[in-house]
């Protein structure tokens, strides 16, 4: 349900509003907007007449159902784009924001030339699995601990964010230390403890969606994160399965618009899983940027011939330098910059 104060209600009365719903067994989330304020009422359902009747409680406007499943990363609730801070980086308003990095950390001297090359190409975070979900056991399972320090030393040296994933909430608080913005990988997009356990946290997420997942499921995976407490959430269109063989994954570029239509939550295009080859990073990534999205997450590699893992979708780092200088052109003409 949704609670529109009056403009001028006063703070005792949006206090008054929000006790009576958690008196009812609901969760009160109150948005503060520039003319006035909005609080979302989230439950079960079994209170709703009582909600509906704070109707008449000092200082309350109206009250409306939100009929979406996605309550509170939904348009209906707040109608405004959210706008992530991470430090000194923006993500969701006219900042366009890039991560790029290797899929593996593989070694000190890997991730600190590939961090130093994307820095300069223009990217502001740096991606890199410490802990990767691999198709096989037998396959690099990742550097682990070892993995986060590098990425740390790499943030040390460059300024560069790290998002890196996380595959199981045993590990939250070590990658946590680390992270800047915790990776929530497709494999795990439905694995709800681990939601849950991200979203009692006030870490960024990233949260990319599942390769068999439709966008409503990836919403309602957003909303348990929300639903803990965690407002600060990207969602991260990364291609999905289909007949198709020639590509990776199909990415489904309409997902961006939509996703931008049904939530107020920043969206980042992954053109390197999307597609799965390299040649297609570069045009893909304009169609992103030019369908609405807030940013990208690309994988880069020294030597992608030798990576431990999608080294054949990965680019060389003068490859992404060239990528970001042609985006820079589509930046300025939608007054949008890295
Ligand atoms: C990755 O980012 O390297 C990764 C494993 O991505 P996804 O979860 O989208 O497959
Ligand atoms: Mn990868």
């Amino acid at each position: 349900m949704i609670i529109s104060m009056k403009p001028h209600a006063t703070k005792e009365q949006i206090e008054h509003v929000c006790d009576r719903i958690k008196e009812f067994g609901y969760q009160a989330h109150p948005i503060f907007g520039a003319e006035r304020t909005v609080i979302g009422a989230v439950g079960d359902g079994r209170a709703r007449d009582y909600i509906q009747a704070l109707e008449s409680a000092p200082g309350v406007e109206s009250v409306i159902p939100i009929q979406r499943p996605f309550k509170l990363v939904g348009r209906e609730l707040k109608k405004e784009k959210s706008v992530l801070q991470i430090d000194e980086i923006t993500v969701g308003g006219d900042q366009f924001v890039l991560m790029a990095g290797p899929c593996s950390v593989e070694s000190r001297e890997q991730i600190l030339i590939t961090a130093r090359a994307v820095k300069k190409a223009g990217a502001v975070m740096l991606r890199g699995g410490a802990f990767k979900p691999r198709t096989s056991p037998y396959d690099f399972q990742g550097l682990e601990e070892e993995g986060l320090k590098l990425m740390a030393e790499a943030r040390q040296e460059t300024g560069l964010k790290i998002v890196t994933e996380i595959i199981s909430s045993d590990e939250l608080d070590v990658v946590a230390h680390y992270a800047d913005v915790l990776q929530i990988g497709a494999r795990n997009m439905q694995n709800f403890a681990l939601l849950k356990a991200v979203g009692r946290t006030r870490k960024p997420v990233l949260l990319k969606r599942g390769m068999m997942s439709t966008i409503k499921e990836l919403l309602m995976s957003a909303e348990y994160i929300l639903s803990q407490g965690n407002p600060n959430v990207m969602l991260c269109e990364r291609g999905i399965r289909t007949f198709e063989t020639y590509t990776r994954n199909t990415l489904d570029i309409s997902a961006v618009p939509l996703l931008n239509e049904l939530s107020h939550l920043p969206v980042i295009v992954d053109p390197s899983h999307g597609t799965g080859i390299r040649s297609l990073i570069r045009p893909v990534s304009k169609a992103a940027l030019a369908a609405g999205a807030d940013g990208l997450i690309i994988e880069v590699h020294p030597n992608p011939e030798d990576a431990f893992s999608d080294g054949p979708q990965s680019l060389l780092p003068e490859e992404f330098q060239a990528l970001v200088q042609e985006l820079q052109g589509y930046l300025a003409l939608e007054k949008r910059h890295l």
